[in-house]
């Protein structure tokens, strides 16, 4: 049965050469694990040649079809339902897969689609219930950050008390450039690392603020491009929460507990990975200026500071903290120069 003609060409190998073609809606006989299984899907066909294109789209879309064909027949979670059982204990993919002795690889192709094995499954089915899920979880407990244990405990405890908590979703982040994000974070927790200086929550927020309002005073463009709100505690990135929970989802930053330290019990620390690599000098030098310059003073005394900048009044009324106002803020001051002198 042909379902439509489409415009664009595509490349035919039996023709060897650009094609219009068709799309014929097809009974497939597919095998999944040695079954036999029959799905209804696409396939391009040449209008010159009558052959079938291969394409990977179209293919995968059958594959996943016939995949929960295969899944419902033999009470398999579906993909969503693996989705929805992580976000019940609000963990990320790489929490999830911690806690469960898994890869994250793992995680992530089961929730894209990929056929779960039937040992995998049956532990995925023991995790929904409460209960049992934090027995299994427990004896992987030292491999997630003690944050992201307190959120799982807490969601674990709520569903099995009958009163789940809704779950934590990430939505998609405002940012146009998440490489450089990340790698400006990491360069900046790395680069506090090798001073021994430790990095809290609230200080890495500072500390990024600073370095993208230096590098927008000194070289009129931020480096990370966040939007930034004004908070009690100073101006922070709109959103930070999102963007904490990414960059450790992604495994760009860790965030440990602390032996020592009259702050908040946690800091952050980058894992196994060379940091700074692909950011341009000037951005490394505004970092490095403002990690040095600032990443010995506890977070408490950079709110202080951001407190008594004549500006904050004026960030407080609106909520927005503009790039602009990089001009005018003291703590600032001389700084520039700084960065610059380190090119
Ligand atoms: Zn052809």
């Amino acid at each position: 049965m042909t379902t439509g003609t489409n415009a664009a060409t595509v490349f035919c190998a039996g023709c060897d050469a650009e094609r219009g073609t068709r799309e014929e809606t097809r009974t497939q006989a597919l095998s999944v694990r040695g079954e036999p299984i029959a799905v209804v899907g696409q396939v391009l066909v040449c209008l010159a040649c009558g052959q079938d294109i291969t394409d990977p789209v179209r293919d995968d879309e059958v594959l996943v079809r016939a995949y929960n064909v295969y899944r419902t027949r033999h009470g398999l979670l579906l993909p969503r339902e693996i989705r929805a059982l992580r976000e019940r204990y609000r963990l990320s993919q790489r929490a999830m897969a911690k806690l469960l002795g898994f890869g994250l690889i793992t995680i992530q192709r089961y929730e894209a689609g990929a056929l779960q094995d039937a040992a995998h499954d049956q532990l995925l089915r023991c995790f929904a219930d409460p209960k049992t899920a934090r027995a299994i979880a427990d004896r992987h407990r030292g491999d997630v950050s003690p944050r992201q244990w307190q959120l799982f405990d807490q969601a674990a405890q709520a569903a099995a008390d009958g009163k789940p908590i809704r779950p934590e979703v990430v939505p998609d982040l405002p940012t146009t450039d998440w490489e450089t994000l990340a790698t400006a974070v990491r360069y900046l927790v790395s680069r506090a690392a090798q001073r021994h200086l430790m990095v809290s929550r609230t200080k890495l927020l500072k500390l990024w603020w600073l370095a993208d309002f230096l590098h927008f005073r000194s070289f009129a463009r931020p480096i990370t491009d966040v939007a930034y709100v004004a908070l009690p505690r100073g101006p922070v990135p709109d959103r930070y929460k999102d963007y904490l929970w990414q960059l450790e989802d992604k495994g760009e930053i860790e965030e440990v507990e602390t032996p020592y330290g009259p702050y908040e019990g946690y800091e952050y620390r980058v894992v196994d990975r060379e940091s700074g690599e692909s950011l341009a000098p000037t951005e490394r030098a505004c970092i490095e200026a403002v990690v040095d310059h600032f990443g010995s003073l506890s977070a408490a005394e950079l709110s202080a500071m951001s407190h008594h900048e004549p500006l904050w009044p004026t960030f407080e009324a609106d909520g927005r903290v503009p790039y602009e106002a990089a001009a005018d803020l003291k703590m600032l001051d001389g700084l520039a120069e700084e960065a610059r002198d380190r090119l």
